[in-house]
């Protein structure tokens, strides 16, 4: 493309998301979280209770009730972040220091240091241009080239010795990755499934809560997330035993029933404070409405840019139905990177706030010599795919 023509194009775009927007005076941020006064009078409620800290309460239990109803599991666990709680959720399922994790390449930094922070190697796999997930035709072949099961029917990873534990597939932007063919994909190589959902509170994938497909599942409530509590995340499952592991590492894995202080394993201070759920909990009320503004915006960008020629607004996965928490926009075609960097430095001057994909994390520094598959199509996507202002208001 010529330099001309990449900034007429670009400014094109920056058009085109204006006029989504039109309504709207000023700058457009990316996030943006709402709250009433339904939520201050919840937290008030709280203080006025005296309760506020991480030893529970009427609004931390409700919360957790709540969030377990909208992920179709029978427990959920909230904790401090989605980080922590997905930390939480692999120790639960026994990967210990030198295990290895399978994460793919394309996610928020937290899904590798999650595995990172417990001492776990993350291993890097493709993604896939359909939803964003895991390639899970990739990721089979992978598997069968790199791994071998062995001794007691787990797997390995013949180039380096270590044995791969765990596999954590993750909603990107709301959108509901392979969950069918990753609960079979465990299956067959006796791996444990975690769904990071941490963006995906309120996606379906088959009519079915995305959450409620993996041994455990960890939903984000940070600032940015559909709804917030401030701060926190919930690990959701079906399972007591799993819950129970959880929330005992969640509070410091302190023995309870008896008269010492005892503590059998090295836990975390991780358990969510009532003062954050009462916030979050006023927060989920809104939900449903949310979700349907966030779509109502999708077909508004839809619309759009459906005549523009050069890009596509990414769409729902088949047979899913995604919170659509955060919208994007893809540009067709090969070698973006000048014609993305063109279109995030003129909306950035002109009060747009647009956002880059992660870059892929087998290319962070921290994570440049850990174990990874073929990866070529995630590097793609890191050019040609840029988010757009999501605010549903
Ligand atoms: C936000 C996010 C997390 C981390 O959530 P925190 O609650 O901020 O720790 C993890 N994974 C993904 C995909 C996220 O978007």
């Amino acid at each position: 493309m010529k330099y001309k023509e990449i900034g007429s194009r670009a400014a094109l775009i920056v058009d085109k998301i204006r006029l989504v927007h039109e309504s709207r005076a000023g700058d457009l941020p990316l996030h943006e979280s709402v709250f009433d006064e339904a939520d201050a009078s919840s937290v008030a409620e709280a203080v006025k209770n005296g309760f506020v800290s991480g030893f529970g309460g009427p609004q931390l239990d409700a919360f957790e009730n709540e969030v377990s109803k909208i992920v179709g599991c029978d427990h959920a666990v909230a904790v401090v972040n989605a980080t922590l709680g997905l930390s939480i959720a692999l120790r639960a399922v026994g990967v210990e220091p030198n295990d290895e994790v399978l994460v793919p390449s394309i996610s928020f930094v937290a899904t590798a240091n999650s595995v990172s922070h417990i001492g776990g190697v993350p291993h890097f796999v493709e993604c896939s241009p359909s939803n964003l997930g895991i390639d899970c035709d990739a990721l089979e072949i992978h598997l069968s080239e790199v791994g071998s099961i062995r001794r007691g029917g787990f797997l390995f990873n013949k180039l380096t010795g270590r044995r791969i534990k765990a596999l954590v597939g993750v909603h990107v932007f709301g959108h509901p990755c392979e969950l069918d063919r990753l609960v079979r994909i465990a299956e067959i190589f006796n791996l444990a499934l975690i769904e990071d959902a941490a963006e995906a509170l309120g996606s379906f994938f088959k009519c079915r809560p995305v959450g409620s497909f993996g041994s455990l599942s960890v939903i984000s409530f940070n600032g940015n997330k559909i709804v917030t509590s401030g701060g926190g995340g919930m690990i959701c499952t079906s399972s007591p035993d799993l819950a129970q592991r959880c929330r005992h590492l969640a509070t410091t894995a302190k023995v309870s029933g008896t008269l010492d202080l005892d503590h059998d394993q090295i836990g975390y201070n991780g358990r969510l404070p009532n003062l954050n759920a009462a916030l979050g909990l006023s927060q989920l009320s809104r939900l449903a409405e949310r979700i349907e503004k966030k779509r109502a915006l999708y077909l508004a960008y839809k619309d759009v840019f459906e005549d523009v020629g050069f890009c596509h607004v990414l769409g729902e996965p088949e047979d899913c139905i995604s919170n659509f928490w955060l919208q994007a926009i893809v540009l067709d075609g090969d070698d973006n990177l000048s014609f993305r960097n063109e279109i995030l430095v003129r909306a950035n001057r002109e009060g747009v706030q647009l956002r880059p994909l992660w870059k892929p994390l087998h290319l962070l520094k921290p994570y440049i010599n850990s174990p990874r598959a073929n990866i070529t199509c995630a590097i793609d996507f890191s050019t040609d795919i840029i988010n757009v202002p999501s605010n549903p208001a």
